[in-house]
């Protein structure tokens, strides 16, 4: 037996609409009808007023900062445990990013610890709602109202998820998706801002396209970029939105699965869902701890050698050395990601895994945890 941590959830309805896109010579980014459908669909599922491919989370993300008008001389507050791709978006721009500790139980950013670090150069915040929980945003967007703030998410995990009942990406100035293979749910590779400015939407259309100008195309308006989705993604795009609450409804029970059965094991943080929150579990991640902390590595070998894959979690901004090397930031910024990264991992997660699947992953895991936390 293999369980992969994660494979695309693809049938028929992809094959079909790729194929629609191909015959019809529609293949690149500056034509054909999926694209516009695909933004409308994910546009409603949002629950906001605009949404806008773009080929990555991040692009999106680095659109995201481009619209806004971050630049040098500039600070932006962020989650220090996520992709780099978050903190990167903000350094294509020349500006400087500020790494926010974590919950320690969510993983989320600790909205308590943003105003200490609000200087007069802060111009933002970017949560990341991890592994398909929603951040605590009430706090966050107190914060940026008092001190003038945009809010941007980075919602590339947590496509559906739902803040106090609202869908993130309808929740701050912007919102910013992936649709990597194995994200909720995929193009291959793609992107998606959504935001409820026609402002914003205007500017990422016209940014993401090499801002070619009005009346004389190639007389540019500004220094663009070629940030375009193509049309036989965003034909991969639609089919699966028609199948996004079953994806969600599949990850929702994977979790339901291994809390249930996981629930009396040792050594074990599991993911939580607070009161405010509807995750969609995007990964079911769990953090080694008391006897089993140190021993991720042979914990992971373990399984490997039994089928069942497992991968680390992100390094966070605070330890990465590039950054700690150019003086961007030094371990001790974050304590409490420091406490658990290194001992955090997720297991299989797959949309279409089995219940056999499951059953053979928790036994293996229940057999691994017995020998190794002692
Ligand atoms: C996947 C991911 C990204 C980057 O998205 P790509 O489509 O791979 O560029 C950004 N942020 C987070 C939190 C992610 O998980």
């Amino acid at each position: 037996m293999f369980v992969p941590v994660s494979k695309p959830f693809l049938n028929e309805d992809e094959h079909r609409l790729v194929l629609e896109a191909v015959r019809g010579g529609m293949i690149s980014g500056s034509g054909g009808n999926f694209i516009d459908t695909f933004e409308k669909k994910f546009a409603d599922f949002c629950g906001v007023k605009y949404a806008v491919t773009t080929t990555s989370g991040t692009t999106a993300l680095h659109l995201a900062m481009a619209i806004l008008g971050v630049g040098p001389g500039d600070e932006v507050l962020i989650s220090t445990f996520t992709n780099m791709a978050t903190f990167f978006a903000v350094l294509y721009q020349g500006a400087k990013p500020i790494p926010i500790d974590c919950e320690s139980k969510t993983l989320n950013l600790n909205p308590q610890l943003l105003e200490e670090k609000i200087t007069s150069k802060t111009k933002g915040i970017i949560v990341v709602h991890i592994y398909g929980h929603p951040v605590d945003m009430d706090p966050v967007l107190e914060v940026a109202k008092k001190y003038n703030l945009f809010v941007v998410e980075d919602a590339a995990e947590a496509h559906g998820a739902r803040y106090k009942g609202k869908m993130v990406g309808s929740l701050g100035d912007i919102g910013c998706f992936s649709f990597y293979a194995n994200k909720i749910i995929t193009t291959g590779e793609g992107g998606m801002i959504t935001t409820n400015n026609p402002d914003f939407e205007k500017r990422a259309k016209i940014l993401k396209s090499l801002a070619f100008g009005d009346n004389d195309k190639f007389m540019h308006q500004y220094i663009g970029y070629n940030y375009r989705m193509t049309n036989v993604q965003a034909a991969i795009g639609c089919a699966q939105m028609d199948k996004i609450n079953d994806i969600i409804n599949r990850k929702r029970n994977i979790a339901k699965f291994y809390l249930e059965n996981l629930k009396d094991i040792k050594c074990i943080q599991m993911p939580v869902e607070e009161s405010y929150a509807f995750n969609v579990y995007w990964m079911f991640n769990i953090i080694l701890k008391d006897k089993l902390s140190g021993k991720r590595s042979l914990f992971m070998k373990e399984l490997k050698r039994r089928g069942v894959e497992t991968r680390e979690d992100f390094v966070p901004f605070n330890q990465q050395e590039i950054f700690i090397r150019q003086g961007l930031t030094k371990p001790e910024d974050c304590p409490v990601v420091n406490s658990f990264f290194k001992d955090g991992l997720y297991i299989p997660s797959g949309t279409d895994i089995t219940e056999e699947e499951l059953r053979y992953a928790v036994e293996q895991i229940k057999e691994v945890v017995n020998s190794l936390c002692i």
